[in-house]
């Protein structure tokens, strides 16, 4: 086991109070392993990969409760120093918009060697080769010749790209891609999933994939998370989620998903209404307010965790019904 993520909570102080941003999440990342982390913006996604990596902003975030193990060691509250030993050397992580981590005025090659002189103690000259090397391997061509280009001189694909060769640097066993396709277009995004996969393969790497779009995570993913007002919901493999999906937020999302088999030009069904305000405490399922199955019980109570067999589970009420009706003709 890569990553093991137990009951994790992280909260935000904010001048309305502290907002409950992760509820109690559980996830695991295995070897090799590519897993999804699925939700609409706000959900709590993008905190817990940044909780791991221990990108957190220090001044109004905190680790609630819970725990997190990378390779078998408890990370949950190591300092600064320490989480910066384990970033860059075997974690990594790349984003939606890598404009914002490359800097504008170092040429790609500037960026590229000083860090890997930074991370592997290498010689100019080596760390050159190093970067050549890592730039061809992400699929840019004429390496040498745009080292000297700058990054506004990149498409957005081709950035992307740059980040993946920068996040590569230190061979990292878990790498975290957190929305990396979605500012690309659609060619592209499938481009960069494909490297992705490739990546993994090769280099024996896991990776957490986070991304609002089932469509995306459908493409590498093995096992996806699906995440609502910071809870995981439902959870199992790809193909399971996607056939036998159990929880109607899931299936609200699957339904808003454009399909090529559907011909007609029927507008595709949105989930009404919106995520709860983490702010306050929620005592029943955090979905209740939207979702078409509600019962009494829903708004009253937190579903339990239900296994569904083939290591899929789901948070909600409607298995413990149908149990009982079964139970009942
Ligand atoms: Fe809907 Fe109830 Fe299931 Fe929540 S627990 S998703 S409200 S059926």
């Amino acid at each position: 086991m890569i990553l093991e993520i137990s009951d994790l909570s992280v909260g935000f102080h904010t001048y309305r109070g502290a907002v409950n941003a992760v509820r109690g999440v559980s996830l695991s990342v295995d070897a090799g392993e590519i897993v999804g982390i699925v939700g609409e913006s706000g959900c709590g996604k993008s905190v817990t990969a940044h909780a791991v990596m221990g990108l957190l902003p220090k001044d109004n975030s905190f680790i609630k409760d819970g725990s997190i193990r990378f390779m078998g060691q408890d990370i949950t509250h190591l300092s600064d120093e320490e989480r910066r030993q384990y970033r860059g050397s075997d974690m990594s992580m790349i984003f939606q918009d890598p404009m914002t981590s490359l800097n504008p005025v170092l040429t790609i090659g500037q960026q590229m060697t000083e860090g890997i002189i930074h991370i592997k103690g290498l010689s100019q000259q080596e760390a050159y080769e190093e970067a050549v090397t890592l730039l061809k391997r992400v699929g840019i061509t004429k390496a040498e010749e745009r080292m000297k280009a700058y990054p506004h001189e990149f498409s957005g694909g081709m950035r992307q790209r740059v980040m993946i060769a920068m996040a590569l640097i230190c061979k990292p066993k878990l790498l975290f891609a957190d929305e990396p396709t979605t500012a690309l277009d659609v060619t592209i995004q499938a481009q960069i999933l494909e490297l992705l996969d490739e990546l993994r393969r090769e280099m024996k790497m896991s990776i957490v994939l986070v991304s609002h779009d089932l469509g995306v995570i459908a493409r590498i993913c093995d096992r996806v998370n699906v995440m609502y007002a910071g809870r995981i919901v439902e959870s199992g493999p790809v193909d399971e989620i996607f056939h036998n999906p159990q929880h109607p937020y899931t299936r609200g999302l699957l339904n808003s998903l454009p399909r090529v088999d559907k011909v007609d030009d029927t507008e595709l069904p949105v989930i009404e209404g919106h995520p709860p305000d983490l702010l306050y405490d929620i005592k029943g399922c955090s979905f209740a307010p939207r979702c078409g199955d509600a019962m009494k019980v829903c708004a009253a109570c937190r579903p339990n965790n239900e296994n569904m067999g083939k290591e899929h589970c789901v948070e909600c009420w409607l298995p413990a019904r149908d149990r009982e009706e079964g139970h009942h003709e």
